[in-house]
């Protein structure tokens, strides 16, 4: 199978040794062109928008950290001058006049990780999908709540951050909880979620296998819904209203994005769901001026191998030769969803992989000199400025913005994280 796949694109053969690459898309189309035939649009967006604003008095009920924000869910834009400027010198970049920031869906509230968003999105959709639009979301205690919903249960495959998000929003509804956790989660998460009342099922298996436990579990029961986090919609569209606020926040910020001052945009990818709403949404808002890459780690480059060979979902990465295994566990994702793999591919850039090794320099660079703490996973979209630098000479880089998508880390406990400032590979 491998000598046969390795023959589709000529970067797999390199993406089969375990070699870290940077892979144009030969697909990627002007984007209108490739609106035409998108299955979903800025009006399915501003649908998902609308919903998280009527339920945002809600959030801030349950969850009083966002009060500050009227229970809107959102991560600030930081420059990160100093990361930049350690990285001109460190790995020999030369941004050339062009900025760089840092999006911090790794502050997400709640979840603490960019799950904060579909995560928490999708929830509140079958919430609405089961008792109806309300007014008064933001009246209800929390026993009218559960009297409503503990008769019903959420369920979901996680290797994590996605178990969180779900759980804990799921369980502060009043829903019953459970998350199906593959080998790869972290002990905190489920001590985490248990903590929240969350029923936390593991499995010895990789997170192929507790998604498939997981849902076989959810359609036996006519009350339990399951969310699957392969194809949603709903996750994808929860995802791609980031794209939404990140254009409020670079407009403060008088940041101009134009075909000279493109916005070049690197997201640690597993699945797909996140990186694709939110690169779905960006492509909606800013069409051509917007080139986004996706991150994953070179023993787990789902994506890249779903869309170079165009097999998508029916493709694994150890169909390829690759183990699968990674220290970035919210990216140990052996085959990418088919859905988005199809949306992505008029639309992505490229693909970019990193080793493991690597997610632990970029966790102290960036620490040193930002003082910011990410998780390795996290830490995947600072490959992106170091190989589109080098390898891309093209003038449109420039004098691009470059937003690295910090994707989790703030849930992680102290002593884990001293752990991780000290991991040498
Ligand atoms: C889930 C996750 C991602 C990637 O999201 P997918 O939807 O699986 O592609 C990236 N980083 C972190 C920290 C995550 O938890």
């Amino acid at each position: 199978m491998k000598e046969e796949l390795i023959k589709l694109d000529q970067i797999l053969p390199q993406v089969a040794e375990g070699k870290e690459v940077l892979w144009r898309n030969p697909k990627v189309i002007p984007f209108e062109e490739a609106k035409k035939e998108l299955p979903l649009g800025m009006e399915d967006i501003l649908d998902a928008e609308g919903r998280l604003e009527r339920f945002a008095p809600l959030i801030a009920k349950l969850f009083p950290e966002t009060k500050s924000q009227g229970g809107i869910i959102e991560s600030p834009l930081q420059e990160i001058p100093s990361m930049k400027e350690l990285m001109e010198k460190k790995y020999g970049l030369d941004f050339q006049g062009g900025r760089l920031f840092l999006k911090r869906d790794s502050d997400l509230a709640v979840a603490g990780s960019v799950k904060a968003r579909g995560g928490i999105y999708e929830v509140l959709k079958h919430t609405e999908d089961l008792i109806g639009h309300r007014k008064d979301w933001a009246d209800l205690s929390k026993e009218e709540l559960k009297d409503s919903l503990s008769e019903y249960k959420v369920q979901v495959g996680s290797t994590g951050n996605l178990g969180m998000s779900i759980g804990i929003m799921s369980a502060a509804l009043g829903y019953e909880a459970i998350v199906h956790m593959s080998k790869d989660a972290k002990e905190w998460k489920k001590e985490k979620l248990r903590s929240q009342g969350v029923t936390v099922i593991e499995y010895e298996g990789d997170y192929g296998e507790a998604v498939a436990q997981g849902r076989r579990e959810s359609d036996q029961d006519p009350k339990s819904y399951f969310v699957d986090d392969e194809n949603s919609k709903d996750l994808f569209l929860g995802y791609s209203v980031a794209a939404l606020r990140l254009k409020k926040q670079l407009e403060d910020l008088e940041i101009s994005v134009d075909d000279t001052h493109p916005l070049i945009v690197y997201i640690p990818c597993g699945v797909g769901g996140a990186p694709g709403g939110i690169a779905f949404g960006l492509k909606e808002v800013y069409g051509d001026n917007v080139k986004v890459f996706f991150v994953e780690p070179t023993e787990a480059p789902c994506m890249l191998v779903g869309l170079a060979t165009g097999m998508h979902n029916k493709v694994s990465v150890q169909d390829l030769g690759l183990s699968g295994n990674t220290h970035a566990d919210g990216l140990a994702v052996s085959r990418p969803s088919g859905f988005v793999g199809k949306v992505m591919e008029p639309l992505l850039e490229g693909e970019i992989t990193v080793k493991d090794s690597r997610l632990y320099d970029y966790l102290r660079d960036l620490k040193a000199s930002e003082e910011i703490f990410i998780e390795p996973s996290s830490c995947a979209g600072f490959q992106g400025p170091l190989m589109t630098i080098k390898e891309y000479p093209e003038h449109f880089f420039k004098q691009g913005t470059h937003i690295v998508w910090a994707t989790g880390g703030s849930l992680v406990p102290e002593k884990t994280r001293e752990e991780f400032y000290n991991t040498y590979l």
